[in-house]
């Protein structure tokens, strides 16, 4: 389905963004997979991405700094030729009270989690418009939707980037280009492997489980895909009811 394509996923070393690169590439794309410090678990997912006979790379990236994706952009083009899919995966947590958060948490997490989204949206947007195709799609959060009490840092970004996929579907829907997010809810990774409210949590999941990364990759798979050729701005959320 996504031969000829090329999906750049950050954040694709570990969890959810792994999922999503290893699905994009069982499709038929070939992967371009930005991590922060873990090489040998990015090289390991160009292995398996590369098993079905997909191409795959990984780039060293921190999507806070806007040098670095300027850069990390540049190579993807020059290695593969083009961009077709950016998913905006890569995120980090730090929780904390409201009135105890320190500003470097409030600034680590906004950097990170919209900045970095906005960061490679921007550079992925010249080629897009220039192609008049492309196709953009946000891990956000159902904390960005509903808030969740100690995450006033996380669901400010979150939240954020569901107003920037709005605005930039807006903006791009003219040059052929999708923008829409995808709001997990709890899903089994390091991320969420320390989580201390883990048992309360599944409680309110109407499905009673927690998802698991490979069930946010299908929502991903189908937004990257032919089928979703008409949906832009939408938020999609996988996350077994939990925000209903
Ligand atoms: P993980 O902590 O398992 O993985 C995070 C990934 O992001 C790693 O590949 C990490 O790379 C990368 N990363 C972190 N910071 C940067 C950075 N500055 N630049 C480049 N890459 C970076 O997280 P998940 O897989 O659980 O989460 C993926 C996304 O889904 C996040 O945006 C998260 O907020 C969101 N989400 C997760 C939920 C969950 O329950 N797990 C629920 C809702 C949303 P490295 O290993 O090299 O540091």
């Amino acid at each position: 389905m996504l031969k000829e394509k090329t999906a750049l996923v950050t954040g694709g070393s570990r969890g959810i963004g792994r999922a999503i690169a290893l699905k994009l590439a069982a499709a038929g794309a070939a992967v371009a997979i930005v991590y922060r410090a873990d090489e040998a678990a990015a090289d390991q997912v160009c292995r398996e991405a590369a098993a079905p006979g997909a191409a795959a790379r990984a780039y060293r990236c921190d999507v806070a700094a806007a040098a670095e994706c300027k850069e990390t952009v540049a190579a993807v083009l020059a290695d593969f030729g083009r961009i077709d899919i950016l998913v905006n995966n890569a995120g980090v947590v730090r929780d904390g009270l409201l009135a105890g958060m320190k500003e470097e948490s409030f600034d680590a997490v906004l950097d990170t989690n919209l900045k970095g989204a906005w960061n490679m949206t921007k550079f992925c947007a010249a080629g897009f418009i220039k192609q008049r195709s492309g196709r953009i799609i946000n891990i956000s959060s159902v904390a960005g939707l509903h808030g969740n009490a100690g995450q006033a840092n996380y669901a400010a970004a979150k939240a954020g980037l569901i107003g920037l996929t709005k605005a930039t579907a807006k903006e791009l829907a003219g040059r052929g280009i999708c923008c829409n997010a995808v709001a997990p809810g709890l899903i089994e990774t390091d991320m969420t492997a320390n989580l201390r409210d883990k048992d309360r949590i599944l409680e309110f999941i109407p499905l009673k489980r927690a998802g698991r990364p490979e069930e946010v990759a299908e929502a991903v798979h189908f937004l990257a895909g032919p089928g979703a050729e008409y949906i832009t701005g939408e938020v999609i959320r996988v996350d077994g009811g939990l925000a209903i």
